[in-house]
């Protein structure tokens, strides 16, 4: 167990963490100037970003284009179709059809975990619009950096100065 990083803080942290979760939380994102780079289905969008609060408006920006534009962001459909028998029935099947059984209650979990995961998402994405919260509109940016056209990233710029020797 250490002591978190942070001046006057003190609080116990987890081994190998810098700062304690508190900390994290409030630590900015931009600690020197950075180029957001969105690559978008008709090209790049790229902001200089000197600070969060430039990071966040401009995610803001870009989501907010994004839901206009209509075809970035789809309410989920319906749920998956659950298997029409219970993990219960499963016990009582054929020795045969049970291996086959089961993994179909398997699935059906697992396409319900990333279902209940999208319709998070979209949700947290409709309410950043509507909020106009720029951290949400963010992470929810971050989130959805899966999709093909979604990607996002911060890209280090360099100093034209000379290097210092
Ligand atoms: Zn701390």
């Amino acid at each position: 167990m250490g002591r978190c990083k942070t001046k006057d803080c003190k609080t116990p942290t987890v081994a190998g963490m810098g700062l304690c979760r508190d900390c994290q939380r409030k630590k900015p994102i931009i600690e020197e100037p950075r180029l957001l780079v969105f690559k978008e289905k008709h090209g790049e969008r790229n902001f200089y970003i000197p600070d969060d609060a430039t990071l966040f408006k401009a995610a803001l920006k870009v989501l907010t284009d994004r839901f206009k534009e209509g075809y970035w962001y789809y309410k989920p459909e319906d749920p998956p179709k659950a298997p029409d028998f219970t993990k219960e029935q499963v016990a009582s099947m054929p020795e045969s059809m049970r291996a086959d059984a089961t993994k179909k209650l398997m699935k059906h979990a697992e396409a319900m975990r990333y279902y209940v995961r999208e319709v998070e998402d979209y949700n947290d994405a409709v309410k950043a619009v509507n909020t106009k919260d720029g951290r949400l509109a963010w992470q929810s940016l971050r989130n959805s950096s899966g999709g093909e056209y979604q990607g996002c990233s911060l890209e280090r710029l360099e100093s034209a100065e000379p290097d210092e020797d």
